[in-house]
């Protein structure tokens, strides 16, 4: 999903569609573009690669204009070309940018084709464009036209239109990707992202599944799915333009990264103050809903579905619920079996990734009513539609690889399980003082990770020709083996493969020679000992092990061993502490590779 920004004002809305584009480069995009309202004709300008090339274009044709919408694509439907980029135009008149995927488009371009209407571009999003077109011709206004099309379409979407018959007004509707808007002082905007319009604005409001809504100069009316006007509270952000500045980094993720003791200290600190795990942590009615709960489900996507696989073995081990992880693309499309006594937990940075919120629906639709979001948005969709939340403090995530967000939903779901554990009379008081004496030093510890990362870009330099890497890890470190795995392939396009160090034997080994480089994060824990027969079983094959282990394993570098040590031993918090060197990996791999690594490629 990409960005769309739109402004209606007295001044030249220009700049602010290019400067919001660029506070959405982050996203990751292949194309930008913009469409104008001007003198009663409707004008826009596209680009693949760089929104700094469609600026220079859209200033070399003095584009100038009191309305206008923007976007950053991400293709999904139809290759990265002008013609596929956004804004899509229908008959010279009006304009229209998207994120998400309509689902019958192929059926809808029948449909248009069979009116007369021909198609410029492969993209799903052109129909859109033609549906709101033909519904104008018959007299019906602008919003009404969007919001007859929008009852038409199937998947997800944030549409921003704009019509040169209607030079006095924007039109949007979302369902399934975020859309909010802001709201000036006789102007106002639309965007995907908050931080695409806080240059202009703070105020915001934030659409909901189904909304449509009309943005003038001097107001905005937002109507529900049924289409009565409805009212949308009006939020104040409190995100802040320092935090989508890199400082002195040269990187977002650089940043982030180091900001990790921060974020993790920020995200502790009402456990901290509380001297306690207790339900309110959760919010209101918390202790209701978790005190009978008897098991625990956890759906999640990408880098949180990794944080939630870390969670089930604290909270099987800590609190002795059962609990089950699954990706939430997985889910929602299959059939369940659910039982309402268990707890739903979503993660996810956002909360707004689509197959998440779905999943959600989906057990909700099961029967299942006690959920649970750990979440780093205020106010964002997921946790609207949960029971509890846990607001992670990690800040702006700008870097398009997570790190700080998973490092602190990992501080909310160990709370999660220790708290469950209290409320079943598995954590005794002297347990629990203990579990916040590691959460206070925590930061420190992270720090003193941070702080190995000299030795790491060493290491990287190493990594950077090679064309695979191995990742392994036993017990509760397995899901971080996974998480660097899936950083370096992100990032640095090393394929990578995380496996359990046991199943090493069971085929893996095959793989393991002198170009295949295995990192194996080694932590001094129970399974120590069975984690260096597997690192024998690497040697054997000539492989060379990259371990990170910690100062109290007692073990070092060898012929063809590489040993990094993070401090002391950390207990049950290990694998928040030993993300920070995977992240740092991949991070120092992905430059000495040359990559692009705050917007990586796809
Ligand atoms: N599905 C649309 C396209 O491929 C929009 C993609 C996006 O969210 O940027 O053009």
């Amino acid at each position: 999903m990409c960005g769309i920004v739109g402004a209606i004002a007295d001044r030249d809305v220009v700049p602010v569609l290019i400067e919001g584009l660029k506070r959405l480069e982050y996203r990751g995009y292949d194309s930008a573009g913009i469409a104008i309202v001007g003198d009663r004709d409707v004008r826009r300008v596209r680009r693949t690669g760089r929104v700094a090339e469609m600026e220079a274009a859209a200033a070399s044709e003095g584009f100038v204009a009191g309305l206008g919408i923007g976007h950053t694509r991400w293709a999904t439907h139809g290759g990265v070309t002008e013609n596929n980029a956004h804004p899509h135009i229908s008959h010279g008149e009006l304009a229209l940018v998207h994120n998400g995927i309509i689902e019958n488009h192929e059926e809808q371009r029948e449909r248009l084709r069979a009116l007369g209407y021909a198609f410029e571009s492969q993209t799903d999003t052109e129909v859109i464009a033609h549906l709101i077109h033909h519904y104008l011709q018959d007299g019906t206004d602008l919003l009404a036209a969007l919001q007859r099309a929008v009852k038409e379409l199937d998947g997800a979407y944030a549409l921003a239109v704009i019509s040169k018959r209607d030079p006095e007004r924007m039109v949007c509707a979302r369902m399934g990707c975020p859309l909010l808007v802001g709201l000036g002082e006789g102007e106002n905007f639309v965007a995907s992202d908050v931080s695409a319009i806080l240059q202009a604005t703070r105020r915001v409001i934030f659409l909901e599944e189904g909304d449509t809504a009309e943005v003038t100069r001097g107001g905005v009316r937002v109507f529900d799915a049924e289409g009565a006007q409805v009212r949308r509270e009006e939020h104040v952000s409190d995100v802040s333009l320092a935090s989508l500045e890199l400082g002195p980094y040269s990187h977002f993720m650089q940043k982030e990264i180091h900001e990790q003791p921060r974020a993790v200290g920020d995200t502790i600190e009402a456990i901290i103050d509380a001297n306690a795990f207790t339900p309110d942590l959760f919010g209101a009615g918390a202790r209701a809903v978790l005190g009978d709960v008897e098991g625990v489900q956890i759906l999640a996507c990408g880098t949180s579905f990794y944080a939630g696989s870390v969670a089930r073995y604290w909270i099987e081990a800590i609190s002795g619920l059962p609990c089950s992880v699954e990706i939430a693309s997985e889910y929602r499309y299959r059939t369940a079996v659910a039982n309402p006594k268990h707890l739903v937990v979503t993660i996810s940075q956002s909360g707004e990734t689509l197959d998440t919120m779905e999943a959600l629906k989906y057990a909700k639709s099961l029967g299942h009513d006690k959920t649970l979001s750990i979440c780093n948005v205020p106010e964002s969709a997921i946790p609207r539609a949960s029971r509890l939340v846990f607001y992670t403090r990690a800040g702006a995530e700008i870097g398009v690889a997570s790190t700080k967000a998973f490092t602190t939903q990992l501080v909310g779901l160990f709370a999660l399980a220790a708290t469950l554990a209290k409320l079943r009379g598995k954590l005794d008081a002297e347990q629990e003082a203990g579990y916040i004496e590691d959460l206070r030093h925590l930061p420190g510890s992270i720090q003193h990770a941070l702080n190995l990362e000299p030795q790491i870009a060493g290491w990287a330099e190493r990594f950077a020709p090679k064309q695979h890497a191995l990742f392994l890890g036993r017990g509760v470190h397995y899901p971080i083996a996974l998480e660097g795995a899936l950083k370096l392939k992100e990032i640095s396009y090393i394929h990578a493969e995380a496996y359990p160090a046991g199943e090493l034997k069971h085929g893996p080994l095959a793989l393991v020679d002198a170009d295949m480089p295995v990192v194996v994060i080694a932590p001094r824990d129970g399974l120590l000992e069975k984690v260096k027969s597997n690192m024998q079983e690497v040697r054997a094959r000539g492989g060379v092990l990259f371990v990170f282990t910690d100062q109290d394993s007692n073990f070092g570098p060898s012929e063809g061993v590489h040993v990094i040590r993070t401090p002391r031993h950390v207990g049950v918090l290990s694998p928040i502490v030993h993300t920070i060197p995977v992240q740092l990996l991949a991070y120092h791999a992905a430059l000495a590779r040359g990559t692009d690594v705050d917007k990586p490629r796809n």
